[in-house]
C-alpha cells in the first residue's frame, strides 16, 4: 500500500489540469509516513484520485506528480517509456546536424527534475527532484540501452537540488572520463565548444541553440557585440555568417579561453575577433563614454530574477543592459536582447525592452521574437517550463 496525500478542500485544481506540483500548503494530511522519494497517491478532500506522485518532505513542492491515471502506476515500465519516447522526440534535431541535443528536459518531458543532455559520445545527467533520485536506476537502465556507446557522466549540482534536501553528486556512471572541453556539432556547421566536467548547466547551453543560428544570418559583413559570451557560442555563429568583427565578453576566464579555442577549432579568423574578460555592465558603460559603436549587440545574460521578490530589480538590470546596448548601435543595428528568468513573461520582457529604447533615445521595432529551442519543450499545463525569451529589434 502506498501512502496518500490527501489536499484541502479547493486545491486541487492545479492537478486537474495536469500540472505537476503539489505545494505543501495545499496539503491537509498524510499518511503511511512516506519516506523522502516515495510513490504517494494524492487526492482530493473528498478521498477521489487526483495522481501519482513522488514525496519530497524538504521541498515546499511536497509531491511531484507523473501520472494522473490511476490504473498508470508509474512503476519501471512507465518511466523508462517517458524517457524513450522524449529522446525519440529528438531525432529530428539530430538528424539536422546537432550532435548537442537535450534529450530530456524536465517538466517539458514528463519527468520533473531530470535532465539529460548528450554531447556526441557523452551524454550528462542531472537530477534536482527526490521524484527522479527515486527513479534514477530505471532512468539509467534505459539511457544505457538507448546509448549504448556512450559514456555517462553526472553533474547533479544545481541548487534546486538542495531544497529538496539531496546532496550533491557528480562525477563518471560509466565509460570514460569527460575532458574538460569538448566540441559538438551545431546546425551541421559550428563546432560549440562543451565543458562537461566543470562548465555551466551540463557543459553548455543548449537553449540557445536557435537563436545562435537565427543570429548568424544577421551578421554578414557587421560588427558584432556578444556580451555575456559564455564559451562564444554566438560569437562562433556569427563569425560563420560572416562577421566583420566579434568582441565576446564575459566574466569567466575560463569560459573565454574555451571561447578562444573555438574560433581555432572551427578554423575561423582569430584576427577578427577580441576576448574580454569584464563585468558587463562595467564594459558597456566604458563602451559608451567612449563612442564605441557595433551593428549587431547581443546581449544573453544569466538569470537575474531568482525569486518574484528580485522581480523588479531584475527588470531594471535587463533595462540597464538593454539601454547601453541600444546607444551603442548605428542605425539601422539590430540589438538581440534575451531573458532566462522564467517570471519575466514575454509582455513584461517587451516592456522593459520598449522602455530601454526610450531612455536610449532611439526607436526601434521588433523584427523577431526568439525562444528556447525545441529540445527545451514547453509542457502545456505548466507555464513555467518557459522560461528563455528573446526579442531581436532593430534601430529605426
Ligand atoms: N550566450 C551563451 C550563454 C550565456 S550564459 C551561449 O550561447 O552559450 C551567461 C554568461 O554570463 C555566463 O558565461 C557567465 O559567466 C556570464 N556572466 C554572468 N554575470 C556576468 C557579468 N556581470 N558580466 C559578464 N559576464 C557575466
Amino acid at each position: 500500500m502506498s501512502a496518500t496525500v490527501k489536499l484541502n478542500q479547493g486545491r486541487e485544481k492545479s492537478l486537474l489540469r495536469h500540472h505537476p506540483w503539489v505545494f505543501s500548503k495545499a496539503i491537509a494530511s498524510v499518511s503511511g509516513n512516506p519516506a523522502p522519494g516515495d510513490l504517494v497517491r494524492v487526492e482530493d478532500s473528498g478521498g477521489n484520485f487526483l495522481s501519482w506522485g513522488f514525496f519530497s518532505p524538504a521541498s515546499q513542492i511536497r509531491v511531484r506528480a507523473v501520472s494522473f491515471v490511476e490504473a498508470q502506476v508509474p512503476d519501471e515500465k512507465f518511466i523508462r517509456t517517458l524517457v524513450r519516447k522524449s529522446c525519440k522526440r529528438r531525432e529530428a534535431l539530430v538528424a539536422q546536424g546537432n550532435d548537442g541535443v537535450r534529450l530530456v528536459d524536465s517538466e517539458g518531458d514528463l519527468l520533473p527534475g531530470l535532465v539529460a543532455d548528450r554531447y556526441g559520445r557523452f551524454v550528462v545527467i542531472s537530477i534536482s527532484s527526490q521524484a527522479i533520485e527515486a527513479c534514477r536506476d530505471w532512468i539509467l537502465k534505459e539511457l544505457f540501452e538507448l546509448f549504448p556507446d556512450c559514456s555517462f557522466y553526472e553533474r547533479s549540482d544545481t541548487r534546486a537540488r538542495q531544497k529538496e534536501g539531496l546532496e550533491e553528486r557528480c562525477g563518471v556512471i560509466r565509460g570514460e572520463e569527460p575532458p574538460e572541453v569538448i566540441y559538438v556539432l551545431e546546425g551541421g556547421q559550428v563546432k560549440i565548444p562543451v565543458e562537461i566536467p566543470h562548465g555551466h548547466k551540463t557543459g553548455a547551453y543548449l537553449d540557445q541553440r536557435a537563436a545562435r543560428i537565427y543570429c548568424s544570418s544577421l551578421c554578414k559583413g557587421r560588427s558584432v557585440l556578444n556580451c555575456f559570451s559564455y564559451t562564444g557560442g554566438f560569437g562562433l555563429w556569427a563569425l560563420k555568417g560572416g562577421a566583420r568583427s566579434v568582441v565576446n565578453v564575459d566574466v569567466s576566464g575560463p569560459a573565454l579561453d574555451a571561447a578562444r579555442q573555438g574560433v581555432v577549432e572551427n578554423r575561423l579568423d582569430p584576427g577578427r575577433c577580441k576576448f574580454i574578460r569584464a563585468d558587463v555592465f562595467d564594459f558597456l558603460r566604458k563602451q559608451v563614454k567612449e563612442g564605441a559603436k557595433y551593428d549587431v549587440v547581443i546581449l544573453d545574460p544569466p538569470k537575474f530574477a531568482e525569486s518574484a521578490g528580485s522581480l523588479k530589480r531584475a527588470c531594471r538590470g535587463y533595462q540597464d543592459i538593454a539601454r547601453l546596448g541600444f546607444m551603442l548601435l548605428n542605425d539601422g543595428g539590430r540589438l538581440l536582447t534575451f531573458s532566462c528568468s522564467g517570471l519575466v513573461d514575454p509582455a513584461l520582457f517587451q516592456k522593459v525592452t520598449a522602455d530601454a529604447a526610450l531612455d536610449a533615445g532611439v526607436q526601434a521595432q521588433i523584427r523577431a521574437t526568439l525562444r528556447q529551442d525545441s529540445d527545451h519543450p514547453v509542457s502545456l499545463p505548466c507555464p513555467e517550463s518557459f522560461y528563455l525569451k528573446g526579442i531581436d529589434a532593430e534601430v529605426m
